[in-house]
């Protein structure tokens, strides 16, 4: 394994120790700034085209201009991959507003800046989450879609960090968030699905949360396997008497829930479709079909 793995920043490849950006840069002074969080399998980059077209759509959605087209990121992504040699890493890739001066004006940032992170990192809750974590419902809810709403995944991350410092409080290990009018959204870095009547409930993509990739993956491979799909509104009194629990995301993979609010959820952790679902995922994910390959 390579010690210190390189980081692209700006078209050159940086040992990660030496990498860094300006005080300058707006990404840092306003949060002013999208991301992607990017898994790789066996060798294998897990929907990339997916995770590029989500950030050329939240780029559209903040007016940011992103120096290279999707092509020419593909490539900085996969040279950075194999540069670094990892068969199983996680990418994390940036694009900033910029250097600008320390006004919040965008007009002052003349380019935007690319950052490609590529390192091993385990599963968000670690690997002893298969058998389920511990949540609180927050009292912070997600902002409404004409705010600075998940839809856009910015590098706005307060309102899923002020949850987070929450269930950190209650010693818990994450927090379910719920949209402004009470119905279930999301987690902090992860989305949300429920198991009752043996069918699969998550919570649509018009309830504040982000369109998750892992969601997608897992909803439609859940109907592939044959089980019904809900995506409609959950109340909060619908996912505490649900089956089972489990979140889902690049950086969560599948994790079930064990308890909310102190109740347990269901019968046993992880449930039993929960558990059908985690096998089938981590079969899958490994597909050269599900993803681009790195060589
Ligand atoms: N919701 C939020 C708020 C997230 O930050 C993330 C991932 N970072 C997700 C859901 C999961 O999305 P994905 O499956 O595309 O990683």
């Amino acid at each position: 394994m390579i010690k210190d793995p390189v980081v692209y920043i700006d078209g050159e490849f940086i040992p990660s120790q030496e990498a860094k950006i300006s005080v300058f840069d707006h990404g840092l002074l306003y949060g002013d700034g999208i991301f992607e969080g990017i898994r790789i399998y066996d060798g294998v980059v897990f929907k990339l085209d997916a995770h590029l077209d989500r950030l050329y759509q939240s780029a559209k959605a903040m007016w940011l201009t992103i120096p290279l087209n999707k092509v020419e990121m593909k490539d900085a992504i996969l040279e950075t991959v194999r540069r670094n040699g990892y068969q199983d890493s996680y990418i994390r890739l940036l694009v900033t507003r910029g250097k600008g001066d320390l006004g919040m004006n965008p007009k002052k940032c003349p380019k935007a800046s690319v950052v490609i992170i590529n390192i091993q990192v385990e599963p968000m809750h670690g690997h002893g989450s298969k058998n389920g974590i511990s949540t609180i419902i927050a009292s912070i809810r997600r902002q409404t879609p004409d705010s600075t709403s998940h839809e856009i995944k910015s590098l706005n991350y307060l309102n899923s960090v002020l949850a987070t410092l929450e269930a950190n409080r209650q010693g818990v290990d994450d927090a379910i968030i719920l949209d402004q009018r009470g119905f279930v959204a999301e987690a902090t870095g992860t989305t949300l699905v429920a198991v009752w009547d043996g069918m699969l409930h998550a919570p649509p993509l018009t309830a504040s949360i982000l369109n998750s990739i892992t969601r997608r993956f897992v909803l439609d491979m859940a109907h592939d396997l044959g089980y019904q799909v809900h995506e409609t509104d959950m109340t909060p009194f619908q996912l505490l008497m649900a089956q089972e629990v489990f979140l889902c995301g690049t950086m969560g993979e599948i994790t079930p829930v064990q308890s909310i609010n102190g109740q347990q959820v269901g019968a046993k952790t992880p449930g039993p479709i929960t558990q059908h679902l985690l096998t089938e995922y981590e079969k899958r994910r490994k597909d050269p079909k599900n993803g681009t390959p790195i060589a």
